[in-house]
């Protein structure tokens, strides 16, 4: 019997369990305080798969908003390293460590029971998650956020096998140690290649952030290094402030450039030759051969989701926006990049600010109570500079056909003139809240 079979226990032996200071036996009984016998029965069970901004700001919501409901959080790895922070890092900004957090305050503080294992399956009909290590947690609402996955597809030539030697860094940790170990051993003179994503994908700005930092680095240690980003689209998030950084910092438009943009259709990446590292972009014609290549492949929603019929064609999965339940499987709830959220961005923020609402709805929803009315924020702060900061902020609600829709005039992009310094500080400052927010 696993450790989490216990939810079929009796109420004999959850009352045994929780003199014994077990952790949901003692969190059901804080949340009952001054309540007598039927009380003492342990709340309704939500689990949440994925302990990601989505997932463990929604695991730690619930247990604010009602300690009476039992939160089981499965998460693959003991640790989450954050994919905002983790451009700083290849700058030389920051280190990965300190943008890693573990669930060591959600289980103490908040009484949030984590669960580090991967989550192999959703079984909608007996309301149960497998695991992929033997047993199962079962649940009254489930809530799924497990990020992204990739779709290889699109680019000949490449494939899962090919992350070590041409990294995506695109989920943080291990992944962004690889990239910036290469660039620390490419060599001065050397090309590094970024090939962004097509849309839809996680963190629209990401990719032009990552070049900000990189450039950053080589200013400082390679000068006569070079990028080049092979786009397959057209233009790109915060494109103008983007550029007139890169004017102020990296000569861009200037022969000296370190940074060359190709946008698509030219710069759409069609094959690899992973021997060489070269990247054929615009119908084959313009060949790249990389130093190193960061190569972002097409993402779709986590494997989880996927795999359990939460997505749709698109590959990604449809919600009702007011409780952020599944139009496909009830019961389960999907929050984070894997959901259809758009005009929301796929961003850390976003997920963030959905977890809460869905956090809530959940709450209402096991409390028999209608679910009230959201809406959310989102901030983008991208570092140029480690003193040049550039953002662009929305206020989003739920229009009466039950759509996400941005409010008009909340938000925008900061002005040309804004102070940079002051915008940088601001994003180092939201990354301690946001993280504070997720994981603390
Ligand atoms: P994640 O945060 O990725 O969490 C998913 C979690 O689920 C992971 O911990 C994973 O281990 C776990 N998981 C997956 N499958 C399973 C399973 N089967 N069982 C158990 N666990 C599982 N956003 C911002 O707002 N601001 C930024 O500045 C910013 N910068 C970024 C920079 C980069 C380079 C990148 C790549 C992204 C950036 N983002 C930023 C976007 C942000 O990282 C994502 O939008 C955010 O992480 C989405 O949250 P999530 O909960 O959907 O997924």
């Amino acid at each position: 019997m696993s450790s989490f079979d216990r939810r079929t226990i009796n109420r004999r032996d959850f009352l045994k369990l929780a003199a014994a200071g077990g952790t949901s036996g003692a969190l059901a009984l804080q949340g009952c305080a001054g309540m007598r016998d039927t009380a003492m029965a342990p709340g309704p069970r939500v689990v949440v798969v994925g302990g990601g901004f989505g997932g463990a700001t929604a695991a730690k919501y619930i247990r604010m908003f009602d300690p009476g409901v039992q939160v089981t959080l499965i998460e693959a790895n003991a640790t989450h390293t954050t994919c905002p922070g983790s451009n700083w890092v290849l700058g030389g900004l920051r280190s990965l460590e300190s943008i890693t957090f573990d669930y060591g305050v959600l289980r103490k503080r908040h009484g949030v029971e984590v669960v580090t294992g991967r989550a192999s399956a959703i079984d909608p009909d007996q309301r149960k998650v497998m695991l992929a290590g033997g047993g199962s947690v079962a649940y009254d609402r489930l809530i799924v956020s497990p990020g992204i996955d990739f779709d290889y597809a699109a680019i000949e030539g490449h494939g899962p096998g090919d992350v070590e030697r041409a990294p995506h860094a695109w989920q943080a940790g291990p992944q962004t140690a690889i990239l910036q170990r290469q660039l620390e051993e490419m060599p001065d003179g050397g090309v590094f290649v970024i090939v962004p994503p097509p849309n839809p994908f996680r963190c629209p700005p990401g990719p032009y952030e990552r070049v900000s930092m990189v450039a950053h680095y080589f200013k400082q240690r390679k000068p006569r290094a070079k990028i080049v980003i092979l786009d397959p689209k057209g233009g790109f998030s915060k494109q103008g402030l983007f550029i007139q950084g890169w004017q102020d910092l990296y000569g861009y438009g200037t022969d000296r450039s370190l940074i060359e943009y190709v946008p698509g259709p030219d710069g759409t990446v069609g094959r690899v030759d992973m021997a060489t590292l070269t990247a054929y972009a615009g119908d084959f014609e313009n060949a790249v051969r990389a130093d190193v290549l960061n190569l972002i492949p097409a993402q779709r929603a986590g494997a989880i989701a996927v795999e359990s019929g939460l997505a749709d064609d698109s590959g990604w999965c449809p919600v009702d926006h007011r409780t952020w339940e599944s139009t496909l499987v009830p019961g389960v709830h999907v929050i984070g990049d894997s959901a259809i959220q758009a005009p929301l961005p796929k961003s850390g923020y976003a997920a963030n600010s959905e977890a809460k609402v869905c956090a809530a709805a959940v709450v209402d929803l096991l409390r028999g109570r209608a679910a009230g009315e959201p809406s959310w924020v989102n901030t983008c702060y991208s570092l140029v500079g480690p003193d040049y900061g550039i953002s662009v902020a929305a206020v989003y609600d739920l229009t009466a056909e039950g759509k996400v829709a941005s409010v008009e005039g909340a938000g925008g992009l900061t002005p040309a003139d804004a102070d940079r310094k002051k915008e940088a500080l601001y994003a180092r400052s939201w990354y301690v809240n946001v993280t504070d927010d997720s994981f603390g």
